[in-house]
Formats: structure tokens, sequence, C-alpha cells
């Protein structure tokens, strides 16, 4: 533990970014956002500050989520908010070269990745070592990944869906789409406008799906508020899960057949670790109302969600931060 003393671990997600730090435990959980005012080209925010100004428009500020899609859509803006996120997070510089674990999107190119490490690099004097988010979130959801076992993870963040069987800290068989939470938020936008004539906010249609999921919550039904269509003021409407539900629907059918597609190409050596240590969920969209069901009723064996899965991944390179300083670990690219 010593050793690795002040070394960190980071998950640079679509929608959170998590910094971990050894021997103080995960120090920062914000937004992937920074705001910058289009005049002048300052940081105006960054995190759940910059996070709480996007989509209300405040003039001469632009609110960018530069990893919204899963690829690194602008690196300087990443490169800014790491930098920013590790100087909030207290991590300490100086002269002492220190170590940290990173994980990005597995859509984001190897370019792409080796530039975030080198901006790092540079700017916090870390030595850099990338690792593969399935591998990340299974070693977060438990999997001994250092005792060789295996297992088979679904990790549902915002922008991208990673399904994965992994074992002994690498991935075996994996898919990754770029359909998750953020595509949900946006069917039941576009549900609520063709069906109701009501115009919501990404975070207004966010708080349908967690309350009413796939299942429609315990009443069946949640209030919201948006802007009327027509008459372009704002209104109050109640919104059916069933609605809901039916705008989830495809985003959900096609995260079940990728677990379904990943399960039919697996090694029979693995098969035994992952019926007996079932499909673990991890991010947020693992919260979902139904899904654990939903998938499991498509894969026929035992699914999971686990614990505190919004932070499996963050957990998860914390573990190979510690491993690794004792057995080489290789990493990705690092
Ligand atoms: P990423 O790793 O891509 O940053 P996260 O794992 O942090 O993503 O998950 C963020 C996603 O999870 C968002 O789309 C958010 O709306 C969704 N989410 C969070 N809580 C819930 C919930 N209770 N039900 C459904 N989705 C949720
Ligand atoms: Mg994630």
């Amino acid at each position: 533990m010593m050793r690795i003393r002040g070394s960190v671990a980071i998950d640079l997600g679509t929608v959170n970014t998590l910094v971990w730090v050894a021997g103080r435990g995960i120090v920062l959980d914000e937004p992937s956002a920074i705001a910058i005012d289009s005049g002048t080209g300052a940081i105006v925010a960054i995190g759940s500050a910059a996070d709480a100004l996007a989509e209300k428009e405040p003039q001469d500020i632009n609110v960018i989520h530069p990893l919204r899609d899963g690829v690194i859509a602008d690196l300087d803006a990443t490169a800014e908010m790491l930098h920013g996120f590790l100087r909030k997070a207290g991590s300490p510089g100086g002269p002492l070269r220190r170590h940290a674990v990173v994980c990005v999107p597995s859509g984001a190119t190897w370019v792409e990745r080796r530039s975030v490490a080198a901006a790092l690099e540079a700017r916090r004097r870390y030595s850099v070592q990338l690792i593969d988010e399935p591998v990340a979130a299974a070693a977060g959801a438990g999997f001994d990944l250092s005792a060789g076992a295996g297992g088979f993870v679904v990790d549902v963040g915002g922008g991208t869906t990673e399904v994965a069987a992994v074992a002994g800290w690498r991935v075996v068989r994996a898919q990754s789409l770029r359909m998750a939470g953020n595509a949900m938020d946006d069917a039941i936008v576009n549900a609520a406008r063709s069906e109701l004539g009501l115009i919501l906010s990404s975070r207004a249609a966010r708080q349908l799906k967690t309350t009413l999921g796939l299942t429609g919550g315990p009443e069946g039904w949640a209030e919201t508020v948006g802007i009327d269509a027509a008459r372009r003021t704002p209104r109050v409407e109640r919104v059916s899960g069933e609605m809901v539900a039916a705008a989830l629907e495809p985003v959900v059918a096609t995260i079940a057949r990728a677990v379904q597609e990943v399960l039919s190409d697996i090694p029979s050596g693995i098969a035994e670790d992952v019926v007996r240590g079932k499909i673990r969920l991890a991010g947020g969209g693992a919260l979902l109302p139904g899904l654990p069901e939903r998938v499991e009723a498509m894969a026929e064996i035992g699914v999971t969600v686990a614990e505190d899965p919004l932070r499996c991944v963050v957990r998860g390179a914390a573990a190979l931060l510690e491993v690794s300083r004792n057995s080489g670990v290789p990493g990705v690219g690092g």
C-alpha cells in the first residue's frame, strides 16, 4: 500500500468521471462536462457545475460533454476537464512520479486514448497505464481476475454499452455498442414529442427513465414537466409506464441481443465460470428497473447487478493499480 500512495485510478466515462486515490478512496465523482465561455475561451465550470448549465442555454456559455458518444470528440476539452478534476481532487503533483491507471471508453481510438495518456503524462507527470473498460468493470464487479477466473460483464454506461467475457485481466470476447443510457433518454424525448406533443429536456427524460424504466415503477406513471410543442409554454404531464417501456424497448433489445451474441461465442473453457459467476451488470444503466430480468430472460443464465454499479469501473481500475505493483500485470498500450 505504501508504495502506491498518491497513485490514482481514473474512470473517464461518457457521462461520469470518477477518481480514486490510493490511501484515500474515491475522491471525485462528477459528470464529464466542461463549460466554456464562447467569447474568451475561458473555462467557466467543470463537472456538476458545468452539467447543471447544460440545455439551459446561458448566453455565451458552451457546455461540452467531450466523450458523449464514447469517442473523444474534443481532446483539448477532455484534457482540460481531467486536469481540473485532478486539481479539485487534491491529487498531489510535485516531483515524485506517480502511477495512474486510466479507463477510457473502448469506442475511443488507440490514438485518442494515447493522447489522453500523453496529456496526463505531460501535465501531471504521471506514468499512465490504460485499462480496457470491460476488464475494469469485471474486476470492480467482484470477479477475481488475478486468480485467472473468468467472468461475464455487461457495462451499460451513458454513451456505450460494453458486453464482454473476461479472464485473467484480459478480454476474451467483447462487443461495444454506441447505445446506452443517453440513447434511452433520447428515445423518451422522441416518444414524448410525438405522442404527447411535449418537449422534454434530457434531464426530465432521465428522471422518467430511472423511476419508470421497463416496469412502470411503483405507480405505473410519473409526472413530468416540459414545453408544450404547440403553445411553446411549460406544461405538466402524467406519463405512463407503458409509453416509457415502449420507447426503451429498441435500445434494451439491442443490448440483450449483444449479450446473446457474445455468449454464443465464448470458449468452452469459460462456460462454467460464466454460469456459476453469473452475468454481472455494471454502469448506471444496470439500475434501469427491469433490465436484469430482461437480460436474464434472453440469456437463460443468472443475472445480478454489481454492488454500487456506477463505481464498478473505478474500483476495478484501483484493483489493477494494486496488483500491477506486485505482479507486472500488463495494461493496454501503457
Ligand atoms: P459512463 O461510464 O458512460 O459515464 P455511467 O456508468 O456513469 O456511464 O452511467 C451513466 C448512465 O446511467 C446515464 O445514462 C444515467 O442516466 C444512467 N443511470 C443512472 N442511474 C440510473 C437508474 N437508476 N436507472 C437507469 N439509468 C440510470
Ligand atoms: Mg463507464
